[in-house]
């Protein structure tokens, strides 16, 4: 193996090593961030054919190519290009209305981010885009749901509070089977541990203001595409005119260096803790693809080479005051949306009140955590002071 070139190192060299142009950087190692709207062209023939390496400040700029050259690296053969978003929704929103059309039918899963089915039932359907939304384990039997209009299918695995997995690859063979685009939010596990393009998914997703940026500071996503779907990708982010500031994509290309090691640290906790719940008397069940013991774990296991920091756990049947009495108590968990960042979180949250296709009904009150890089000891010791406190408010 010749690890000099980039197609040949390992995803986690790749991280390191791409996106890189010393010499332009005048030695430095890192590209500046570019503050920039106007790019001057030397000459009015240069003008006129727009011509440049960089046209304008909306359509990219040493730092935005530095990013999108370290994400393709990692994404993988399979990529033909990433486009730059302000959010994570709004990667999900650019998507959507670069491959639909009045008319359209899309399968939506069941178990995606709840943002994704508003924007689906809210603006999609004024513009005469049709939703269905299906049982996350559906598998090949979505076949039975597509309709002749049916362009896309949005999958999110796993599903970020209920973490059912649903298998992309029997969805994908069922989509194109249909010439249907599949979209996948691959933000819980990223390109690092679940090389979606690789497994039968059209355009890869992330809301990189999780794990990308890493530290709780910027808003921002990303829309990966293979050859096929990229033109359609690329069209709608210069219609629409989406971009990010300079700020937070120089922000999110330092997190990507060093993506692997703080997601290999997620992985390691998040297990450790999600064994550890397994064992709490005052715990039903934990929701967490990599335990054995999960429903997901064998597709989890084909699809995926590791885990990330986040997963939920269901209590067993208690009052909302004594949920509330254990969340107040913690101190190293704090309760927040979004994660992905270096810290811990512990949020109540309620499938049931959105889904449709399938009823949630987990049996008792459901908390999703995020495992942050503290040490596992001391965290385990916030949820003991939790759970004593749980009880007691009983
Ligand atoms: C947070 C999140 C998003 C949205 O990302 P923002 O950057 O907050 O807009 C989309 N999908 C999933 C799975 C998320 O967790």
């Amino acid at each position: 193996m010749d690890s000099s070139h980039p197609s040949q190192q390992h995803a986690e060299t790749r991280l390191v090593t791409s996106g890189r142009d010393t010499k332009a950087q005048k030695g430095f190692v890192n590209p500046p961030v570019f503050h920039g709207s106007t790019v001057l062209y030397p000459t009015a023939e240069d003008l006129h054919a727009h011509r440049g390496e960089f046209t304008y400040g909306r359509h990219g700029s040493p730092t935005t190519k530095a990013f999108q050259e370290t994400l393709m690296a990692l994404e993988g053969a399979q990529c033909a290009g990433v486009g730059i978003v302000p959010s994570g929704l709004s990667a999900i929103s650019t998507t959507l209305l670069s491959v639909l059309k009045t008319g359209d039918h899309i399968l939506v899963c069941d178990n995606v981010y709840r943002p994704s089915r508003n924007f689906c039932n809210g603006m999609l359907t004024r513009y005469g885009v049709e939703t269905s939304y299906f049982d996350p384990l559906i598998g090949a039997g979505i076949e039975k749901l597509f309709k002749p209009n049916t362009r896309a299918v949005l999958v999110e695995a796993p599903g970020s509070q209920s973490f059912e997995m649903p298998d992309i690859r029997a969805i994908a063979e069922v989509a194109h089977a249909r010439g249907a685009l599949v979209i996948d939010d691959n933000t819980w596990a990223t390109p690092l541990y679940h090389r979606s393009l690789e497994q039968g998914v059209d355009i890869s997703m992330q809301a990189a203001t999780k794990y990308i940026g890493g530290h709780s500071d910027i808003m921002f996503g990303t829309v990966s595409a293979n050859a096929k779907a990229w033109p359609q990708i690329a069209e709608g982010i210069r219609l629409l005119g989406v971009c990010a500031g300079p700020d937070d994509v120089f922000l999110a290309l330092r997190g990507l260096r060093t993506l692997s090691v703080r997601l290999a640290q997620h992985h390691r906790s998040g297990l450790e803790m999600a064994r550890w719940l397994a064992t709490r008397p005052e715990v039903a069940r934990v929701l967490h693809p990599a335990l054995e013991t999960d429903p997901g774990h064998a597709i989890w296991k084909r699809d995926f080479t590791g885990a990330s920091g986040l997963f939920s756990i269901v209590l067993k049947p208690a009052p909302q005051k004594a949920v509330d009495a254990m969340l107040d108590t913690l101190k190293l968990f704090g309760m927040g949306f979004s994660w992905g960042g270096f810290e811990s979180l512990a949020i109540p949250f309620d499938c049931d009140a959105y889904r449709t296709a399938t009823k949630w009904a987990p049996g008792g009150p459901t908390l999703r955590l995020h495992i942050g890089l503290e040490n596992v000891d001391d965290l385990k010791a916030d949820l003991d002071r939790g759970f004593a406190a749980l009880t007691a408010a009983m």
